[in-house]
């Protein structure tokens, strides 16, 4: 019996590669006879918008899909993330940050790094900084983040591993992320700490999701550890691309689920389409 959920971001509409992704948690749900969880991820607040929360459950019900209730909502929940993020600063894994984006491209530029990164990993310069610098800086009303020192968690960690359905056995590298923000000064939660938490609370046992976050799960494995949460399998599915091989998500204009209601496409003939007839 496997427990699945949907988790999408209402920071617009949802398209053909949201449905095949709800669509497979749903049926892994289905087919094993477990249930199928919605999320509202929200904590961006300066992203989401209520309308887009609103169409998507308007369009995952027009696609002929039910989930349980009440659907978490992530702004709702700060509590849970603030307590999750207690533990891990008790286990002296965290440090602030002071860097400005600027600064931190300016390091790295320096540094001449990681050009097979799509974002170049964070490197470090607030851990290696004097800690009465950062703490003044802090006083003083300078905004910061807290970031993980992922090799420092790693060593209390041990080894991790998880089920991966899809590629099969794998090993958690949580440093392919370097030292992740974990939260902000005014939001106690970023989306790895968010999505950790939620899953465990949320009693889910199979996270599906896109390939494009595989590489987030070796970093979610690690806080699991660090926070004494069990690691749920996981399946990494397919990206929908369109002819040219570009990825859907990505893709400015490519349409809408209610793009394609309004021209006309029944659900029914979408599902088939997506492989879920
Ligand atoms: N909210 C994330 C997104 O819309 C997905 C989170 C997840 O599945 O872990 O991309």
């Amino acid at each position: 019996m496997s427990d699945t959920r949907f988790a999408p971001s209402p920071t617009g509409y949802l398209h053909r590669g949201h449905a095949f992704s709800a669509l497979f948690a749903a049926e892994a749900a289905r087919t094993s006879g477990g249930r199928f969880v919605l999320r509202i991820e929200d904590i961006d607040q300066g992203r989401c918008r209520p309308e887009f929360a609103d169409a998507i459950f308007e369009d995952l019900a027009w696609l002929g899909l039910t989930w349980e209730k009440p659907v978490r909502r992530q702004s709702a929940h700060m509590a849970d993330y603030r307590a999750a993020l207690a533990k891990l600063e008790a286990l002296g894994v965290l440090y602030k940050c002071v860097c400005t984006r600027a600064d931190i491209k300016r390091e790295i530029a320096a540094a001449g790094a990681a050009p097979h990164l799509s974002e170049p990993l964070y490197p470090g310069t607030c851990r290696k900084r004097a800690a009465n610098e950062v703490a003044d800086r802090v006083a003083n009303g300078a905004s910061y983040a807290l970031r993980l020192d992922v090799a420092a968690a790693a060593a209390i960690a041990g080894p991790l591993a998880w089920r991966d359905r899809a590629a099969g056995p794998q090993t958690a590298r949580p440093e392919l992320l370097g030292d992740a923000v974990l939260a902000r000064k005014d939001v106690p939660t970023s989306y790895h700490l968010a999505v950790t938490v939620d899953d465990h609370l949320q009693g889910i046992d199979l996270v599906t999701r896109g390939q494009d976050l595989f590489v987030a799960t070796h970093l979610q494995c690690l806080l699991q550890k660090l926070l004494g949460l069990p690691t749920p399998a996981y399946h990494h599915h397919k990206l929908l691309t369109d002819p040219d091989g570009q990825r859907l998500a990505k893709r400015a204009g490519s349409p809408s689920l209610r793009d394609l209601r309004a021209a006309g496409t029944a659900a029914t003939a979408l599902r088939g389409d997506l492989g879920f007839g």
